[in-house]
């Protein structure tokens, strides 16, 4: 059926639209962790009419403004409910519009102070733009809302012209990839791949994922080997009337033990923690290939050396690093670092070089710089592998 808008600002006056609540679990101990608001309109003989049939014409106008910030109370009060109850954050969809509309984050906190309710459990979804001009836009209202003390979160990621770039500027703090990207059980290698990668790369950009529509046991273990945080989807739980989700959430914290995560997590994220104190304390870690005279290095916030491209050929890393050292440290450098000596090093059975040189930072000053070289073995490859730890040494 067609609905004008006319016909959906009626509903609304006539308070017609309601909210149903989709519950969202943690991925590895399938624990009740937020729920996500999903306007409904609920007509006079009781027929549900579902969003996807009257928002895109809300959107043609204003109208879908007024529906947001109408859900957005409807969902303060189901909170409010909960004031003596456990309360879990509830998000809400948000229209691109929202971009344009003056003071969206004193608004918003005006409304959730209105019902005296802790900003943390507000999340605003909003969708990613194809259109990069806006993107500034787009990332100034973010930082607003979250200065406000709201979570933000960008919904179905991965269904548009979703790029890498935007990931890596965008200041939320949760990202929802599109159950486009999940096939019925994640059986294609590629899938799973493309998949694995986004995971771990929100996570060194400290962004929490979601994934939406996970309906299949297969979808599910197969998140679960990822380092991905919550679920959404059917496999759990269908979108619910409020009264369904109160008793959930009631049920589910009584039930609840809180869970060891270091029992439940899976290698993938273990790794993920490991590889942040490992950051910590070497914010240069540089993975070289003698063989192939290769090198990948990951750079953890400024290191004061001057900076080197993230992948390149490892002769000109170890040139482009003696032109920065003192010069009285340039000889010792070149040396410990020759390729060809290196690889001898290898073959007599060498485990490691320790190595304290003085480089110039960016900032034009010399610093102590420590470098822990160990060879290591790969199991896919005869190639003579070893990594670098790099960490300024303070005087
Ligand atoms: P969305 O934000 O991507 O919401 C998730 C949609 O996926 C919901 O559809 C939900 O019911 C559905 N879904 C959840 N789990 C599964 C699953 O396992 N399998 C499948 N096939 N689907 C699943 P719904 O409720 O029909 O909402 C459709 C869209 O309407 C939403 O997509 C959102 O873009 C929009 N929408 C809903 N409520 C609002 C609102 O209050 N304001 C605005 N601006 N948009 C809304
Ligand atoms: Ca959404
Ligand atoms: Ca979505």
């Amino acid at each position: 059926m067609n609905y004008s808008a006319e016909d959906v600002r009626k509903a609304l006056e006539n308070k017609e639209l309601c909210v149903y609540y989709q519950p969202l679990y943690v991925t590895v101990t399938s624990q009740l962790k937020s729920a996500e608001a999903l306007v409904r309109w609920i007509k006079k003989d009781g027929s549900i009419v579902s969003p996807a049939s009257f928002i895109p014409v809300a959107e043609e106008s204003d109208l879908i403004m007024d529906i947001d910030w109408y859900v957005t109370e409807l969902v303060c009060q189901t909170l409010e409910k909960q004031n003596y109850m456990p309360q879990f954050p509830i998000s809400v969809n948000f229209s691109r519009k929202h971009i344009g509309e003056k003071d969206f984050a004193k608004k918003l906190s005006d409304l959730v102070d209105k019902y005296e309710l802790p900003h943390p459990l507000i999340e605003v979804e909003i969708t990613e733009s194809a259109i990069v001009s806006e993107e500034n836009r787009l990332f100034e209202w973010i930082t607003s809302i979250r200065e406000a003390g709201f979570t933000v979160a960008i919904d179905d990621f991965g269904s548009g012209l979703s790029s890498l770039n935007f990931v890596k500027d965008v200041p939320a703090d949760v990202l929802k990839i599109d159950k486009s990207l999940l096939s019925h059980n994640c059986e294609d290698e590629k899938e799973r791949i493309v998949l694995e990668s986004i995971f771990t790369f929100a996570h060194r950009l400290h962004l929490k994922t979601v994934a939406e529509g996970v309906e299949t046991k297969e979808q599910l273990a197969f998140l679960r080997s990822c380092d991905c945080n919550k679920i959404q989807g059917y496999i759990f739980a269908r979108p619910m009337p409020e009264e369904d989700y109160l008793s959930l959430c009631m049920a589910h914290k009584a039930a609840e033990e809180p869970a060891d995560i270091l029992q439940m997590q899976n290698h993938a994220s273990a790794v993920n923690l490991l590889m942040e104190v490992v950051f910590r304390r070497y914010p240069l870690i540089i993975f070289t290939n003698l063989s192939r005279n290769t090198y990948y290095a990951m750079v953890y916030q400024n290191f004061t050396t001057t900076s080197c491209p993230s992948t390149g050929i490892f002769d000109e890393l170890i040139e482009h690093g003696t032109a920065s050292m003192h010069p009285d440290d340039r000889e010792i450098f070149s040396a410990a670092f020759n390729r060809k000596k290196l690889i001898s090093e290898y073959y007599a059975g060498k485990q490691e070089i320790h190595l304290v040189t003085r480089q110039l930072g960016d900032d034009g000053i010399y610093r102590k710089a420590e470098t822990f070289y160990y060879f290591v073995k790969s199991g896919n490859s005869e190639d003579i592998i070893a990594i670098a730890l790099c960490q300024n040494l303070t005087d």
